[in-house]
């Protein structure tokens, strides 16, 4: 650990560095003035402060700027803040030490320095700031692993699109925001033609792959940032659209339905054609007290149904 020694007695900077290099503290930089201290430190350049130094050993009296106000400098530097600083010093001054504190000096030492007081007093520090830094380390890996998990919680495994739970709050929160607004809300309910067929014939693999690249096509559709498509279920998948009419709902899931067909993924063995395709159905309502949400989900669903029903690979809309 790094601990610098801010003095303008010669001596006693030689003595100080001596006791601590004996004790086994070899990393120890030195300094005659609060100016040279604060060049040491980082706080005259142009970029933030950025320092090494575990711990500050401030001289009290010192011509020119005194311990005490280099020492409130320092507190005042953000990236400084947390560097203990414990404040060498000749007259016992209650007043003085007061002072020091106030600017956020963490201990004292009296001088003509004795060696054991002094060792402990930075042993303590330093384990001190040992134990902070640990933690901050520890609380900006947490932070980091939260965010991932979050980012983490949102998206559907296989596909890397939104999962299911995503869905439902986006769902929720546009629905509450078209209850607010009155702007119609629409949604798309989708699923692969003859899917079980596929699988059962090319195995789960090449079903994963093909769900894939299903999820791709469909988010290749989509423009606006505010619009979602998320993995529903097994091969099923719903993407929903604020601010969206019923028109322009059907128009993006022809769009969707066209994208998906011209990947050409072969399908040997589907009711519908001789490659991957989609059924679609589309609702759309103007959120309202009177309305539940699920509602919007079921007639997409039963739009999706009649699809289905007359001969898949389409668009069905409802009324
Ligand atoms: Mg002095």
């Amino acid at each position: 650990m790094k601990i610098l020694i801010v003095d303008d007695s010669e001596s006693s900077r030689l003595l100080l560095e001596r006791l601590l290099s004996n004790a086994g503290y070899a990393d120890v930089e030195m300094a005659d003035s609060a100016a040279a201290a604060f060049q040491k430190l980082g706080m005259d350049g142009p970029s933030t402060p950025s320092t090494e130094i575990d711990l500050i050993l401030l001289d009290i009296v010192m011509p020119e700027m005194d311990g005490i106000e280099a020492c409130g400098k320092i507190k005042a530097v953000d990236s400084l803040r947390d560097v203990p600083v414990i404040m060498v010093t000749a007259k016992k001054d209650d007043g003085n030490l007061q002072r020091a504190f106030d600017m956020g000096a963490i201990d004292y030492i009296t001088k003509p320095v004795n060696k054991v007081e002094l060792l402990a007093r930075v042993r303590s520090v330093l384990k001190l700031k040992n134990e902070m830094d640990r933690r901050m380390e520890v609380t900006r890996h947490l932070e980091a692993a939260n965010h991932q998990l979050q980012l983490l919680s949102a998206l559907d495994g296989l596909t890397g699109i939104a999962n299911r739970r995503h869905f439902d709050q986006t769902f929720d929160k546009e629905w509450r925001r078209g209850l607010r607004d009155e702007f119609p809300l629409s949604l798309i309910l989708t699923d692969i033609d003859s899917f079980k067929a596929y699988n059962d014939n090319y195995g789960h693999q090449a079903g994963d792959v093909c769900l894939k690249r299903v999820a791709d096509a469909i988010s290749a559709a989509l423009k606006r940032p505010g619009d979602l498509v998320a993995r529903y279920g097994g091969e099923e998948f719903v993407v929903v659209l604020p601010e969206t009419d019923k028109n322009n709902a059907a128009i993006l899931a022809e769009d969707i339905r066209k994208k998906v067909a011209s990947q050409k993924i072969p399908h040997g063995f589907s009711k519908a054609a001789e490659v991957v395709t989609l059924s679609l159905g589309v609702a759309t309502a103007i959120p309202s007290r009177s309305h539940k949400p699920a509602g919007l989900i079921e007639a997409a669903d039963t739009a999706l149904y009649q699809a289905k029903h007359e001969g898949r690979n389409q668009v069905r809309v409802s009324h």
